[in-house]
């Protein structure tokens, strides 16, 4: 199929739009996508005609409202490529995710003075969680740092590991600077030494091909608002065996076989882990967008993804005064976070703002990663989607221009 992106665009209402008396260009789509109306359309639908509580038995709304609901889950376990559907959990979102494996696996597997490593860039979401069980069990977080050009230092990685050494999370791309880490390769070592490994792909679902099988890493976490979903709904997929092991993350309704007053025997897999009423029509709304992605296709997405991000670093670098960071376009997916030096990256957001162009400024919720980089005000950060132009890129480099001249 070609690439058009045109006929992309008229998918999603939210864009047609005036700004500040500017033609909206939203380059924040590192913190939320935004929705094709094919989503918006069928969760309209759903409420409309077929909304019911799933898993309630004899009436033929709560049955097809169940059907969507583990079709959903089928979807999502295609497009990661996972062993079984019962290995995708569904949550409301990646930080919901991680706080679940912390709770269970962290909970089973950390002891006094274990280690745990994860690594410079992780967004708050993989990091206060490991924090929060270290302090509980007087365990101890040890991090991967950088090495040159905004990338992990893969050898300190492999020199972090010890016989206490118990688990391993780490993000697949970052959500500040766009790195893409090489995942498979920190999947390998931790393997060798019998640590299992948390993936956060809250920033790669979008943009990579995913394959939990031929990665073999043992958890996996995304969001659905990121890949063009809804919010309130996302996704742990856990290896069966890990899944079998570890407790329930939260008890009550659904994720039970039968109780007496004096015990609860639990659910099989997946429900074990989805206690109470679900976001099933999330759910189904991630498996309106992951056709969507599919339908136009990743690679597809990626290709044309990469060009905007490559023809914004031209522009960007041509400009004086501006720093940017990690911009090794072979290995980054379509972030772009910068500084007008002199200025704080909040003023110049509003002043982007006030010409239509839609920024994050800020930390981006990775302090640690900002403190390393001695970025303590943090940066401006663009980031690109597949439905974004390169008129749009245009508007933004002019917007940087003004806000320099404005701030200077
Ligand atoms: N990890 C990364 C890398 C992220 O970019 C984000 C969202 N900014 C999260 C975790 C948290 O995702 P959510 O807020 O959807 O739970």
């Amino acid at each position: 199929m070609d690439f058009d992106v045109q006929k992309i665009r008229q998918d999603f209402p939210v864009l047609n739009q005036t700004i500040n008396g500017h033609p909206l260009a939203y380059l924040d789509n590192a913190a939320t996508t935004q929705k094709p109306i094919q989503v918006i359309e069928a969760v309209a639908d759903f409420y409309k005609y077929k909304n019911a509580n799933i898993h309630r038995g004899a009436h033929y709304l709560s049955n097809l409202a169940t059907d969507l609901y583990e079709q959903s889950r089928q979807t999502v376990q295609k497009y990661i490529n996972a062993a079984h559907d019962y290995e995708i959990i569904f949550t409301k979102g990646t930080t919901e995710g991680l706080n679940l494996i912390a709770n269970t696996l962290g909970e089973m597997l950390i002891h006094k003075d274990d280690e745990i490593i994860i690594s410079i860039m992780e967004h708050h979401a993989n990091l206060v969680p490991w924090q929060q069980l270290a302090m509980r069990k007087q365990a101890k977080l040890k991090v991967i740092p950088f090495a040159d050009d905004y990338q992990l230092d893969f050898e300190a990685y492999k020199k972090l590991f010890t016989d206490k050494t118990k688990l391993v999370a780490i993000t697949h791309v970052s959500n500040s600077l766009g790195t893409i880490n090489p995942i498979k390769d920190y999947i390998q070592v931790a393997h060798q030494h019998n640590v299992p490994i948390i993936i956060d792909a809250a920033q790669s679902i979008q943009h990579e091909k995913i394959d939990v099988q031929a990665l073999d890493c043992d958890f996996l976490v995304f969001s659905g608002h990121k890949i063009y979903a809804e919010t309130g709904i996302g996704v742990v997929y856990g290896k069966e065996k890990w899944l079998e092991q570890i407790p329930p993350y939260q008890f009550g309704g659904d994720m039970i076989k039968d109780v007496t007053i004096e015990k609860t025997i639990f659910a099989d897999l997946p429900l074990k882990f989805e206690a109470g009423t679900t976001n099933y029509v999330g759910a189904y709304s991630l498996k309106v967008a992951l056709d969507y992605v599919q339908n136009i296709g990743l690679e597809n997405i990626k290709a044309y993804e990469k060009k905007l991000l490559n023809y914004a670093i031209e522009q960007i670098s041509q400009i004086d005064g501006v720093e940017y960071y990690a911009t090794k376009a072979d290995n980054k997916i379509s972030v772009l976070s910068f500084n007008i030096k002199g200025a704080h990256p909040y003023d110049v957001g509003l002043i982007l703002d006030q010409m239509g162009v839609a920024v994050r400024t800020g930390k981006h919720c990775t302090h640690p990663l900002m403190y390393a980089l001695n970025l303590n005000n943090g940066t401006a950060r663009a980031s690109f989607a597949m439905y974004n132009t390169f008129d749009e890129v245009d508007q933004f480099i002019n917007a940087v221009k003004k806000a320099k001249q404005m701030l200077s």
